[in-house]
């Protein structure tokens, strides 16, 4: 079994997309065993993408994933970091495969819906960002 951090981005609340978004994680098979919505201060924004410190849209990204509320969700499931990115599609929406969530629904490179952890290292650093031992519910 394995573990990873999703989020749903402000945009993706926004329009009102957590419903599809939860949807599409639990008829692929994938379990929710940790949530929240919670409003990112700029100060945690920076930290949480600290990876990017560098890259030119550093303050863009920080920028709108402070602009509203965003949801935080652990998932776990086989393969789930693979699975959740392959849900998601690439970066770009317009790279993105068809039938995606990023494909359907990102309006923009940066206003992509939703974030997954890329790696288990990164997996178990982000869970750690978002979420206590205490909030997370063993499903079975
Ligand atoms: P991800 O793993 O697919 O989310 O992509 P990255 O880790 O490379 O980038 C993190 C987030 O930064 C993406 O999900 C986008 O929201 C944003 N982002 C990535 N590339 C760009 C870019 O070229 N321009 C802008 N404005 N935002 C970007």
């Amino acid at each position: 079994m394995e573990r990873t951090l999703s989020i749903i981005k402000p945009d993706g609340v926004g329009h009102g997309l957590i419903g599809e978004v939860i949807r599409r994680f639990e008829k692929n098979g994938i379990k929710i065993i940790a949530m929240k919505m919670v409003h990112l201060s700029l100060d945690d924004a920076r930290k949480f993408y600290a990876v990017h410190k560098e890259r030119p849209f550093f303050n863009s990204l920080t920028a709108f994933m402070t602009s509203g509320p965003i949801v935080p969700m652990i998932l776990e499931g086989e393969n789930v970091i693979e699975k959740n990115r392959t849900l998601m599609g690439a970066t770009n929406y317009k790279d993105a495969a068809e039938g995606t969530i990023r494909r359907n629904f990102a309006t923009d490179i940066e206003k992509n819906i939703v974030h997954g952890s890329d790696a288990p290292e990164t997996a178990a650093i982000e869970i750690k960002f978002f979420f206590n031992e205490l909030e997370i519910c063993e499903r079975g």
